[in-house]
């Protein structure tokens, strides 16, 4: 069998050059899986389908609009700031100017905010800068990293320390590999390299696969003790939902990455399945598991909505060899939480709302607005993976969408372009917005807007999630009157010109208007 992730080697390939992950894109969801053709992809990655990755031929790409700038974004060492940064007994060390660790209060927050919800200390976090000057540009930096792993072994005692790569640390060729291996034999604790500079991908998410690479390769246990009653659900910072939603299965839950241990870190390989509340996130470290150590991953599309909840939920009994309880519990959820739904559904009648956020997350967001009987026609994700690295159909969360709770009109890939919002939200005039990555809220406040900036990513999982999404936008809802005021005190800081352009996408159509600008 194929193998889907190389855990011999050190770097990861990016998710543009192993999943065919693009950034730009305009149509309709359905247009959208229908082109990702996710079975033939996911053919490829289990080799069942030979070199094919689309329709046309070998290394066929799904087809993206090719935007001539970008207006701002994230890079994957950011990305691995806020995963490996965030093991509270590890040290990330990031090799790198100073200037690429200025995320770090937002991040701190994040981590602090993260430990508050699982009920863990609160502390902030411990990463490292070597802090690149011009000199170290031009002779080199590999000792001043050592010195940097020798002081904050001292300093911290961390259980690991990991080391990140930058843009500058790649452009000089720092050989940060060498010096982990060095430095592991001299310290004898993990020390990890990690290949995150910046422009490496052009989409932050590699930085997750990276994270997870390093986590398995040389954190996870070699020789595991499987755990019958455990299950890893990758996650980010979210409320503990989880444990309550698999307490009748008889399951204990091991989230990854951020706020875990080096010791749970270690077990996740002792598992008895892998979940997530995303296959953005989750799949790389699933299939990586799954591969390496025999840990299944739940074969099912996400735990949002009725539709999702209940896969999910199955997928999982079968791994446990729990089928005969499931349907029972399920029938018994259903019961419990649909009186509270009807409700919400009579009190959210005739509302409209637009989602913004990571990819797969949005497409079980949908399925519990749509659950809640509020209209979706339109809907950005920050990149679209048109297959998962599992390759497993069951994970084709796309089409679980539009297959469960139908097509969305306007569904854009956008990688938090400001200035193609304003566009995107006037074609569909929603009564609300649910984002992450909550830089673009702004803007929908002053176009009077009310915004949902989803902070807790695992608030809307499960049968609960669906009223707690609910009650949640009825409070929102309540702030219209605000956003409106501000809309007509606030002005946008574009040209009539392109406020008044009808497609956001029109510089990637027409190129040419940039330079005839300039003129
Ligand atoms: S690694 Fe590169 S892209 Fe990322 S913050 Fe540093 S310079 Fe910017």
């Amino acid at each position: 069998m194929t193998r889907k992730i190389n855990l011999d080697l050190s770097s990861v390939e990016n998710r543009e050059m192993r999943l065919g992950s693009i950034i730009s894109w305009d149509g309709s969801a359905s247009e959208l899986a229908e082109a990702s053709n996710y079975d033939i992809r996911g053919q490829k990655r289990t080799g069942e389908g030979g070199g094919c990755a689309g329709k046309k031929g070998p290394g066929c790409k799904l087809c993206e609009l090719n935007m001539p700038f970008n207006q701002q974004t994230m890079c994957n060492h950011s990305i691995v700031g806020c995963q490996v940064g965030n093991i509270p007994d590890c040290i990330l060390i990031e090799h790198s100017p100073i200037g690429c660790s200025a995320i770090h209060p937002r991040f701190n927050l994040g981590y602090r905010i993260g430990l508050m919800r699982r009920g863990k200390e609160v502390k902030n976090l411990q990463i490292v800068s070597t802090n690149l000057l011009e000199r170290d540009m031009v002779f080199g930096a590999s000792d001043k990293l050592r010195r940097s792993i020798r002081d904050a072994y001292e300093r911290f005692n961390p259980k690991a320390i990991f080391i990140s790569m930058s843009c500058s640390t790649a452009i000089i060729g720092e050989d940060i590999e060498s010096i982990a291996m060095e430095m592991e034999g001299e310290l004898n604790i993990p020390v990890i390299p990690l290949f995150c500079e910046g422009f490496r991908s052009k989409h932050w998410s590699t930085g997750f696969d990276i994270s997870q690479h390093g986590v398995v390769r040389q954190i996870v246990n070699k020789n595991p003790q499987k755990q019958k009653d455990l299950i890893n659900i990758v996650a980010l910072w979210g409320t503990d939902y989880f444990t309550e939603l698999l307490k009748p299965l008889g399951l204990r839950v091991n989230y990854l990455i951020d706020m875990a241990s080096f010791d749970e870190l270690a077990q996740a390989s002792e598992a008895a399945a892998t979940a997530t509340f995303c296959h953005t996130l989750g799949s790389y470290m699933a299939t990586a598991l799954e591969e390496k150590y025999g840990v299944p991953q739940v074969n099912a599309s996400q735990p949002y909505g009725f539709a999702g909840t209940d896969d999910w939920l199955r997928a999982i009994a079968k791994i446990m060899g729990k089928e005969e309880i499931i349907e029972e519990y399920i029938a018994s959820e259903h019961a419990r939480v649909l009186p509270k739904i009807q409700e919400l559904r009579e009190k959210l009648k005739g509302i409209k709302g637009f989602v913004s956020t990571g990819s797969s997350y949005a497409h079980g967001m949908i399925s519990v607005l749509r659950e809640l009987g509020i209209e979706v026609n339109g809907s950005i994700v920050f990149h679209h993976d048109p297959v998962y690295d599992s390759g497993h159909t069951e994970q084709n969360t796309l089409k679980h969408l539009v297959d469960n709770y139908g097509d969305i009109e306007h569904f854009t890939v956008s990688k938090t372009q400001q200035f193609q919002f304003y566009g995107l939200l006037k074609r569909v005039n929603p009564d609300f917005i649910i984002i992450r990555h909550n830089g673009l809220a702004p803007l929908a406040a002053k176009v009077g807007i009310p915004a949902f900036a989803m902070g807790d990513e695992h608030f809307p999982v499960g049968y609960d999630g669906i009223i707690r999404v609910g009650e949640a936008l009825i409070e929102i809802l309540a702030r219209k009157k605000f956003n409106q005021v501000l809309q007509r005190h606030v002005k946008l800081p574009y040209t009539d010109w392109w406020l008044s352009q009808a497609d956001p996408f029109i510089l990637a159509k027409h190129p040419e208007i940039l330079e005839e600008g300039k003129q």
